[in-house]
């Protein structure tokens, strides 16, 4: 008993722990790489707007959605939802870019197949490719982000004045095909419905890469762009990642959910 408190016998325990643990540190991913986590099948299941039951296989989960809001829209105007969920645009958007003369445009929702397929374990790419056109992540409920572009390198300016009271709006079903009778309904910036019903700090979906996005506060302060690196994410704790995880956020300043591209490889959609 007496020889187990002896000092030098103490530092040789000491010393063991201490290169015991070095040398395992180096047989990791090196010291600056970003680690990857696996998000659990439970936090994808916050996204609710799905058409089936979510699944993750091989690396990947997979979330399918209609596309079809669950909130009110100007945008059901005339469509099959009309008696149920239209609503004209009532000036409550609080975007700071709308003007509040509120523009139409001649789209309307409709039913969609969206497939997402989205890695499961994100780590940061060695190559940042950018966004694409179309949709680039899956909000809670189903419908999806889209970059800050109207077209190719062309800024939202005018568009932002046909975003609805929770700011989304339909693009055309095929460009230059079907204009007035069906659209791909999808949100460029925060999407107010949700926010509203969760908090202005919650998970409010996930890029096509797998990193989560959250809305535009954080431990009680409004994030801007210039608190976020220039993919418009940064690490830190979370609530659904208490360990602390890559994520984006929606920020009222351009560009809005995500800068020059994706942090990590974005998986695929289809539609
Ligand atoms: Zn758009
Ligand atoms: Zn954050």
């Amino acid at each position: 008993m007496k020889n187990l408190l002896n000092p030098f016998v103490f530092f040789l325990g000491l010393s063991f722990l201490f290169f015991g643990c070095s040398s395992s540190d180096e047989e990791g991913n090196g010291s600056n790489a970003a680690p990857s986590i696996t998000i659990p099948l439970e936090v994808y299941k916050k996204v609710y707007g799905t058409t089936s039951e979510i699944t993750i296989q091989a690396g990947y989960v997979y979330i399918n959605t209609n596309g079809v809001p669950d909130h009110k829209s100007p945008y059901f105007k005339d469509t099959k939802w009309h008696d149920a969920k239209y609503e004209p645009y009532d000036a409550s958007n609080p975007n700071k870019f709308h003007a509040g003369s509120f523009n139409m445009n001649p789209n309307r929702v409709s039913e969609l197949n969206i497939s997402f397929k989205i890695p499961n374990s994100p780590s940061k790419a060695s190559t940042n490719a950018p966004t694409s056109m179309g949709p680039i992540g899956v909000s809670l409920n189903g419908i999806p982000f889209y970059n800050q572009y109207a077209g190719p390198n062309q800024p939202l300016t005018r568009e932002i004045n046909s975003f609805d009271n929770y700011n989304g709006h339909p693009a055309p079903l095929s460009p230059g095909g079907e204009n007035g009778s069906s659209g791909r309904y999808h949100y460029h910036m925060e999407p107010f419905w949700l926010t509203a019903n969760a908090s202005k700090d919650a998970l409010l979906g996930f890029l096509l890469d797998g990193f989560p996005v959250y809305g535009p506060e954080e431990g009680g302060k409004t994030i801007t762009s210039s608190d976020l690196d220039s993919y418009h994410g940064h690490t830190a704790t979370t609530k659904e990642f208490p360990s602390g995880i890559y994520h984006y956020h929606t920020t009222g300043d351009a560009p809005y959910i995500n800068g020059s591209g994706y942090y990590g490889s974005p998986g695929t959609v289809s539609e």
